[in-house]
């Protein structure tokens, strides 16, 4: 039997009439970036992710450094976010002419953690400090960051908090709705996240009107109005065809969402029956609404051994990440150790992500609980 990483046909199958429509009306109008469409999507997108402001933009990348340059970050700056992330997150920072630094991750969510911050920050020199200007949370693989500690440590050093949610489409803080709780929140509607579309893009919230009409600006190389630059911006648009595509989907969101919680709760049943449940270290729900973008196990043994038997069994899986951030050859001028961030270094060799997806059948589910069952026994 064969179980993808994710099968994106499957959910493909189940609106295509509806996006033929839609893009067969798109390509009639020949009305291909921003316009009615892309605002459309703002609106339901500002809605879903209870913030007040919505701006398409090409990528979740691009949401990140569109971002940051609406802070003002640039060189002499400095941000701290997780070594434990998809590489965009800091990448985007140096971008800007900033520098990243890193704070090191909890070891049960893989999200940053608030205590770590607060040591990074408290190490620094007065001089340090003055640099200071942002926070980069990651809510990873879906669940939330503990943001009322990160929110209070922003607040004291007057610090900007940029959500880094392309994990995380309406994952959950109590209440709170991921990309609603800072500054800005940023989205990626890369095809493997929860909300894809079919090409890149990616959405910016926030609750400032300052902000957006910042945000809408730099969008379109700094312009307004159009041939007018006040400030330098970039060419950040996101496509109509996108837009509708992303607009589609959205309506079926909350019932995917629900498919990935069920199969989580069902590999906990399975895993448990299987009596792995010490060997896999299943993940564990902290924060409310963990979306399940990704169902990541951690094995004290064999994990890269397990993934090639997986594949072998044409099981797909991923290891997300394999080299943290603080040890990527592109940063090496930022001086880190091995050693520095021993958490990110623990999960980046011993975690492994599972299918999740919504159409995952049961008997996928039960044949890779089996494999793996049959690896360790
Ligand atoms: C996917 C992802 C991004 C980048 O999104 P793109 O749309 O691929 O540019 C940024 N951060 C994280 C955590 C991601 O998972």
């Amino acid at each position: 039997m064969k179980v993808p990483l994710l099968d994106l046909k499957c959910q493909y199958a189940t609106i295509k009439e509806e996006i033929l429509r839609v893009t067969e009306e798109i390509f009639e109008s020949q009305y291909f970036i921003l316009g009615p469409w892309v605002e459309s999507l703002e609106k339901d997108i500002a809605g879903y992710c209870s913030s007040r402001h919505a701006v398409g933009v090409s990528s979740g990348t691009d949401a990140l450094l569109i971002s940051l340059m609406a802070a003002d970050i640039g060189p002499g700056d400095t941000v701290i976010t997780s070594p434990y992330t998809f590489f965009a997150t800091a990448g985007s920072i140096v971008r800007t002419g900033a520098r990243p630094v890193f704070a090191d991750i909890d070891p049960e969510t893989y999200n940053i953690s608030p205590e770590n911050i607060e040591r990074v920050i408290g190490a620094m020199t007065g001089e340090e400090k003055a640099c200071l200007k942002a926070i980069i949370p990651v809510h990873l693989y879906g669940q939330c960051v503990d943001m009322e500690p990160i929110l209070e440590i922003a607040e004291k050093h007057n610090l900007f908090v940029i959500e880094d949610a392309a994990q995380a489409i309406g994952a959950e803080y109590g209440k709170r709705r991921a990309g609603s709780m800072g500054h800005f929140g940023c989205f990626s509607f890369f095809p493997s996240k929860n909300l894809g579309a079919f090409g890149d893009g990616g959405v910016v919230t926030t609750n400032s009107d300052e902000w957006y009409e910042k945000l809408r600006k730099l969008r379109a190389h700094g312009s307004h109005p159009k041939y007018y630059h006040q400030i330098i911006g970039g060419n950040f648009r996101l496509d109509a065809i996108q837009a509708a595509v992303v607009s589609i989907k959205l309506k079926y969101l909350d019932q995917w969402t629900r498919g990935r919680q069920e199969n989580a709760d069902k590999y906990r049943m399975l895993f448990s029956e299987a009596g792995l449940d010490a060997t896999t270290n299943l993940p564990i729900e902290k924060e409310n609404r963990h979306i399940y973008n990704q169902f990541v196990i951690r094995l004290a043994e064999k994990r890269d051994a397990l993934r090639l038997f997986l594949q072998n069994e044409k099981i797909g899986t991923e290891v997300y990440y394999p080299v943290p951030l603080h040890l990527q050859q592109c940063f090496s001028y930022l001086n880190y150790q091995e050693g520095d961030f021993p958490v990110s270094e623990y999960a980046a060799h011993h975690t492994l992500a599972l299918p999740i997806y919504p159409e995952l059948t049961d008997d996928q589910q039960r044949h890779v609980v089996e494999k793996i069952k049959a690896f360790y026994y």
